[in-house]
């Protein structure tokens, strides 16, 4: 009796999947034609960067492009445009440099890391302890007293390795040091220091915290290696200021049926204050933002209501994310799922999804729809800081995932600019965002809400 049952519950899922797919198969395959003619999100995204270059959250240039982008939305005829005001972290990273004094004498590329303090002025001038590890700095904290600790730790994984970023400074304070140097996070170099957030410890100093290049680090390893010991002076007048206003771009393709229903997508419009965040994470706002329009121009309008929100202040905040949480707090539960691309618009691979595991089963089931396009593989797991917040409350959420082999050797660095995009790959971004985005707005039913099961 039993097999009966779960014989017929199998035939029943099995005609549901096909179903699906042969309802949506045309749709699919049009909005990929559509997203592929041409590089319609490349040329959005070349033209953002161009005429306004790094956005970091409080410039000028962040603001700017805001404002561009909520124009264009309105040209594109998309509905409800609106930036929704949110107030965000202001640093600002003034000049700054590093200079190697002993054994021999040059400058050395370097980026202060957000957030971080400046020197007194005139700088700090201090032998430098290099160490591989915290588990070293501790073994040898007696000789981090008075000097600059440089962590020179190879590139693992991001969520490993920029744990040197985030809280290098507070384990060099802690061991006495005047200030502490990371070896850039990321796998590959050109000599270029990559930026990034780091946090302090209330209970701790506070000391400057800066990146120098993968090859410097290694070079003033060496040296220590040889039994010398290098001396640095470094000089920072970095300074945070009162927060300042931005806002979340937000554009709609509104519901035909259950227009109070909500798919929530985007990327985020600040970047750090280097490169032209072209890759983190102009692509991923702008191929969000395209699949929309491009939607929309194509006449689909699904059933309930997408929503791109293009974040400010992802990188050094997160206010964006969480103001959006707190203002759309009465509509929480009528946000049925939220897309986040945040991994750079490379050949995309499919989506990471956290939710229920019938809600996993059924994007399963529409990434049938993206195989065209290599873009069908669903993992367990996966959102985006960005939909962190409104995913804490309960909304399935989504993270596009890329090929990632490229992604770390510009991110946070002079060299993010949009030649390291490529016009096919984005557009097949835009392609997999749009089917995705669509198909879950325009089912029977939502996507079943509660907790994943506990086997992972
Ligand atoms: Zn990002």
């Amino acid at each position: 009796m039993l097999n009966t049952v779960l014989t017929a519950l199998t035939l029943l899922t099995q005609r549901d999947s096909a179903t699906l797919v042969a309802r949506y198969r045309p749709i699919a395959d049009r909005v990929i034609a559509a997203a592929t003619a041409d590089s319609a999100a490349y040329r959005r995204l070349a033209e953002l960067v161009d005429r306004f270059g790094h956005r970091l959250s409080g410039s000028e240039s962040l603001e700017r492009a805001i404002d561009w982008t909520l124009e264009q939305m309105r040209r594109d005829g998309l509905q409800n445009v609106r930036g929704e005001p949110v107030m965000v972290p202001h640093w600002v990273r003034g000049q700054e440099q590093i200079e190697l004094l002993t054994p021999t004498r040059r400058r050395l590329p370097m980026l202060g890391l957000g957030g971080s303090i400046a020197t007194p002025p005139g700088g700090i001038t201090a032998e430098v302890l290099v160490v591989s590890s915290f588990e070293e700095l501790e073994r040898r904290a007696a000789d981090a007293k008075g000097r600059i600790v440089l962590f020179d730790v190879p590139f693992t994984n991001y969520g490993q390795t920029v744990q040197y970023r985030r809280n290098g400074a507070v384990a060099a304070a802690r061991a006495g040091a005047v200030a502490s140097l990371i070896r850039s996070v990321t796998p590959y170099s050109m000599r270029t220091p990559h930026t990034g957030s780091m946090a302090y410890d209330s209970l701790v100093p506070r000391i400057p915290h800066a990146a120098i290049t993968v090859e410097d680090a290694m070079v003033l390893h060496r040296i220590q290696d040889r039994g010398q010991r290098p001396v640095v002076r470094i000089e920072m007048s970095a300074q945070t200021l009162p927060d300042a206003p931005s806002r979340n771009s937000v554009a709609e393709l509104v519901g035909r049926e259950k227009p109070n229903e909500v798919i929530v997508l985007g990327g985020h419009m600040d970047s750090w204050d280097v490169g032209t965040g072209a890759m983190d994470d102009g692509g991923g706002a702008v191929a969000s933002w395209e699949a929309v329009r491009l939607l929309q121009q194509l006449g689909l309008r699904p059933r309930r209501t997408l929503r791109v929100v293009l974040w400010t202040n992802e990188e050094n905040g997160l206010a964006g994310g969480n103001a959006y949480r707190d203002a759309h707090a009465a509509e929480i539960d009528r946000h049925e799922l939220a897309i986040e691309s945040d991994a750079g618009v490379f050949a995309p691979r499919g989506f990471g999804f956290s939710g229920s595991d019938s809600a996993l089963q059924i994007v399963r089931w529409i990434s049938a729809l993206l195989e065209p396009i290599g873009a069908d593989s669903i993992s367990r797991g996966g959102g985006g800081a960005d939909i962190g917040p409104i995913m804490a409350r309960g909304v399935p959420g989504m993270g596009l995932e890329v090929d990632g082999s490229r992604y770390f050797w510009y991110h946070h660095s002079d060299a993010d600019t949009v030649d390291k995009l490529d016009p096919v790959e984005m557009a097949k971004c835009v392609a997999a965002l749009a089917i995705m985005a669509y198909v879950v707005a325009d089912l029977d039913h939502p996507l079943p809400r509660g907790a994943p099961s506990a086997t992972r």
